[in-house]
């Protein structure tokens, strides 16, 4: 679907509220809030992110290995490029590595410029570009900067020939010394002949010397060459670990956001809207320094991914209300986080949520009422589990496009690269789009939402609490300055809630097991929840 034109929009909503505002009833002043700056925004401001293994999405020539003409031939039902449909409505993908490498997940490139043959040719990559642009979806490739794979011929090269010029393009001792893995404590430093490498992901991923001024001049280079190609930015992969101090830190060193603040200025000459996201795996308080306003715009919110995790768990909204007041206090740009469920590397959300449909449905109303650019992880809005197992593959199990075994839709070989996940029965597209109580209809309807209320892309956001509140109650407040905005209120807990809903006003805009009454109240069963417009003005309340 179209996104909606928010800017018209935004003064239809205003109107509404102040038609209806005689339905409604007082209720607390929401707190202050960072206000976002409407002058700036950029295009991914209002994006809802798709991340794509292209592995594992679709395969078009029958060797059981998805590929970029399959993504292509599917881009229908991600974005049709039409208003309104049966189409998920996403507006800008993420592709997982698709470089040249000798590895399944891509992030080990032994040619940054080339497209993985597997997945299809350069040709095949600007057709998707330009379908996915004739749609109004953006791209974001991964950029695997920090290390390449120990086979790229820089690193051949190096390895071999102390005096090559590749030398200086990776970090080298001659002895190893003491810095440990910050997660497992492994060492880091590999033998290479007489001397020793590092590679902080393993002796396969050699890590990079961004100090070296040439190598910084291939990234750019690089990141140029695809940028021509049509690509819209960048997710920079390991982004904690570009550089590493001589004492042996291996995470957030101030040469990181030099460099990435250089990359950002050269990049921006010629393509002034190009995104850099971070992947740094911590929380907001470790977080905060990326978001300088030179370097990174965005960075994924591992916090509140935790955060949603643990509330749905203990069905307490606790963690993610103290989530979205940290994201608020800590960062400069209240846009800079992005939230998600979970990603490549995690147990996919349904598998963490015991496969509970109910939880899935709120907590896709957390992801898509939240305050910076969304991401959903490929599958998620069917409820995929992927494998059981604990391997990284099991968390990249091939998409589900029909009910048809054993590959349901994904290839017409019977075997896939991954083999066979299992998965519920109606686990697939075919199934969910015919189904109006699906996960995937409600993830429809709330992009839908998203794209058409203007507060839910750029507005500032605030949690808000009554004394009566269970603690399995969040309500979520979304507002553009001066506006009333629209608020989320959700039971992240099995048992039924009745709530004041005195400063929700009657304009319903989505209701998912929960229900409104005259009185005042509302009625939030197991894992309900709802979205209204929201009132703000005590005159337009009405009196206690
Ligand atoms: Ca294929």
């Amino acid at each position: 679907m179209i996104r909606a034109r928010h800017i018209e929009h935004r003064h239809a909503v205003a109107l509404l509220i102040a038609f209806t505002a005689a339905l409604s009833c007082r209720g607390p002043e929401p707190q202050s809030a960072p206000a976002a700056d409407k002058t700036t925004f950029a295009w991914w401001h209002d994006a809802v992110f798709y991340e794509v293994f292209v592995r594992s999405f679709a395969d078009s020539d029958g060797d059981g290995v998805g590929d970029l003409r399959g993504l292509t031939a599917k881009l229908d039902y991600l974005n049709d490029g039409k208003t309104g449909g049966d189409d998920l409505g996403i507006n800008a993908l993420w592709l997982m590595p698709i470089n040249a490498s000798p590895s399944y997940h891509g992030y080990d490139v032994t040619d940054y410029r080339a497209v993985n043959p597997q997945y299809g040719t350069l040709a095949d990559f600007e057709a998707l570009v330009q379908a996915a642009h004739a749609r109004g979806v953006r791209i974001i490739v991964d950029f695997v900067i920090n290390h390449s794979s120990v086979e790229h011929p820089w690193f051949q090269a190096a390895r071999t020939d102390a005096a090559s010029p590749q030398r200086d393009y990776y970090v080298w001792s001659p002895t190893p010394l003491p810095w440990e893995r910050p997660w497992d404590k492994a060492t880091v430093w590999h033998p290479a002949g007489a001397s020793y490498y590092y590679g902080l992901f393993g002796d396969n991923m050699p890590d990079l010397n961004l100090r070296n001024p040439r190598v910084e001049a291939e990234m750019l280079d690089i990141m140029r060459t695809w940028l021509a190609r049509g690509v819209d930015g960048f997710r920079v992969d390991a982004a904690r670990h570009l550089f590493e101090s001589t004492g042996g830190v291996l995470t957030d060193q101030p040469e990181t956001f030099e460099f990435v603040a250089r990359l950002r200025a050269a990049l921006q000459e010629q393509y002034p809207d190009v995104l850099l996201i971070a992947e740094a795996w911590t929380g907001h308080e470790v977080l905060a320094p990326y978001d300088d306003g030179r370097g990174f715009q965005m960075a994924f919110d591992f916090e509140l991914s935790e955060a949603i995790a643990k509330g749905l768990g203990e069905g307490n909204a606790t963690a993610i209300t103290a989530a979205v007041t940290s994201r608020n206090t800590r960062f400069r740009h209240p846009e800079f986080t992005a939230p998600f469920l979970t990603n490549h590397d995690m147990a996919r959300v349904m598998r963490a949520l015991d496969g509970d449909v109910r939880k899935a449905k709120v907590a896709a109303a957390l992801l898509l009422s939240m305050p910076g650019s969304p991401f959903l992880y490929y599958g998620e809005e069917l409820g995929m589990m992927g494998g059981a197992g604990p391997r990284d593959e099991d968390k990249r199990t091939p998409m589900r496009w029909d009910g048809t075994p054993p590959q349901h839709g994904f290839t017409t070989a019977t075997q896939s690269w991954y083999g066979a996940a299992g998965e519920a029965t109606g686990t697939d597209v075919a199934s969910a789009l015919g189904d109006e109580t699906s996960l995937l209809n409600v993830y429809q309807r709330l992009i839908a939402l998203r794209h058409g209320q203007a507060a839910l892309s750029f507005g500032r956001a605030h949690t808000e609490r009554l004394p009566s509140d269970p603690p399995a109650l969040l309500r979520l407040h979304r507002a553009l300055e001066g506006e009333a905005g629209v608020m989320l209120v959700a039971n992240v807990g099995a048992e039924s809630v009745v709530a004041n809903c005195a400063t929700l006003d009657g304009r319903p805009l989505m209701n998912e097991n929960a229900q409104r009454s005259t009185d005042g109240t509302c009625t939030l069963g197991a894992y309900g929840f709802l979205v209204t417009g929201y009132v703000t003005s005590p005159e337009q309340r009405c009196p206690r």
